[in-house]
């Protein structure tokens, strides 16, 4: 398998080691409903799952869930409800969404909630290594002290202070020692949840979370650790400068970053409000449909969300069926090269777009066999083996 490493800036092999392979995705925030941005970075870690499988490696998938955070405390209020509680139902919607659209559940899914204790315990060992420090109950990062801040993403200084003000962060706080300083620990007003620490009743930042939960299931280095590519900065660049200074390097083998889906030429996002919901989706055409939906774009290309693309993944999804269902055949040695091309496809950084291009021309020829040889042929097989490996096997997804 060649793969893109976001860390290297190439594709470049991806060797599993003794068989097995170890991902982490960065889940969510359960807060709103799961839009076709999410679906999409998912489905192309289910995909890339799925090949490792099929292929007879051992896979160990984890997502985690950000289940505290000023989002879920915000809407929380707003709706009058526990935080845990709309945390949970959050999630229940979500995994629901997810598994409409076929995609395997992750081995592990930590939450943040259940691994204060350890983060706690990693904040205190980069504060006693001097690379954190402490100011009115709140902990941050000390990025002057580690130099290789920015290594992931390639950014400069100034466009990281832009990026980070953008992005949450108050690079202007004055109890920052340097602008790009993050948040490990923060406390808690008296109404918000907290947990004891050293410095005081608060909660963890978002970046230390995943560092904790990541090698806490998976040891480290961490096989392939990804997610969409808006997360490369500050949030995977701060996990690594974290994981590093707490003496965990190399911390990952290997970054999967996702291109993000826009719609009318805007990225789609919660903040925005312009988005596209998967339960939406599945209520106008089967979960497979959707599934080739995303499979027609390739992962690092960021694309522009229409609304006929469903009708043409519908008719590309009853087009397969009908090769499956129907009397046509396909030569074994025909059969042997499209399965070959198939997985040559996937396995160049995960083309999608073009092993699709392999099923269709499968069920061109199995439409145009003459023979009449029912169904279980060896083609009509081999199309249903494939669509499993994209996660959109007819029957096995519905809506
Ligand atoms: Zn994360």
């Amino acid at each position: 398998m060649q793969l893109f490493d976001t860390a290297r800036q190439e594709v470049v092999p991806f060797e599993p080691r003794g068989g097995q392979v170890g991902i982490y995705v960065c889940g969510i925030t359960p807060y709103d409903s799961a839009h076709l941005g999410h679906a999409f970075v998912y489905h192309v870690f289910d995909v890339l799952n799925r090949r490792f499988r099929d292929a007879g490696l051992t896979v160990r998938s984890v997502r985690n869930v950000t289940d505290v955070d000023d989002d879920i405390l915000r809407v929380a209020r707003e709706r009058g409800v526990d935080f845990r509680e709309l945390a949970d139902e959050q999630v229940r919607l979500f995994d629901h969404d997810m598994a409409e659209i076929g995609l395997l559940a992750p081995d592990v899914e930590p939450r943040a909630t259940e691994h204060v204790e350890e983060m706690v315990g990693w904040i205190t060992r980069l504060v006693d290594g001097g690379y954190a420090y402490a100011v009115d109950g709140w902990v941050f990062f000390d990025s002057g002290v580690y130099p290789d801040y920015g290594r992931l993403s390639r950014l400069d200084h100034a466009t990281m202070i832009e990026l980070s003000r953008e992005r949450g962060a108050d690079p202007d706080d004055p109890r920052k020692r340097h602008p790009l300083d993050f948040v490990l620990w923060q406390a808690s007003a008296p109404d918000e949840p907290s947990w004891p620490s050293p410095w005081s009743d608060g909660r963890p930042g978002w970046h230390i979370e995943c560092t904790v939960m990541s090698t806490g299931a998976l040891g480290h280095p961490v096989d392939i650790h990804g997610g969409g590519n808006d997360l490369i900065y500050p949030h995977h660049e701060s996990e690594i400068a974290q994981a590093e200074a707490g003496g965990v390097a190399p911390y990952v083998r290997h970054w999967t970053h996702v291109a993000m889906v826009n719609l009318d030429g805007v990225k789609m996002s919660k903040s925005l409000g312009n988005l596209v919901f998967v339960r939406d989706l599945v209520k106008r055409v089967p979960g497979a449909a959707v599934r080739l939906l995303l499979a027609a774009h390739h992962y690092r290309v960021s694309w522009s969300y229409e609304d006929a693309e469903v009708e043409v993944a519908a008719m590309r999804l009853r087009r397969y069926l009908a090769a499956m269902q129907g009397g046509g055949t396909i030569g074994h040695e025909a059969a042997l090269r499209h399965k070959q091309r198939f997985f040559e496809r996937l396995d160049d950084d995960l083309d999608t777009p073009g092993a699709l291009e392999v099923l269709d021309a499968i069920a061109q020829e199995l439409a145009g066999g003459a023979e009449d040889a029912g169904p279980g042929t060896e083609g009509q097989q081999l199309l249903g083996r494939l669509l499993g490996v994209l996660g959109a096997e007819p029957g096995a997804v519905t809506a």
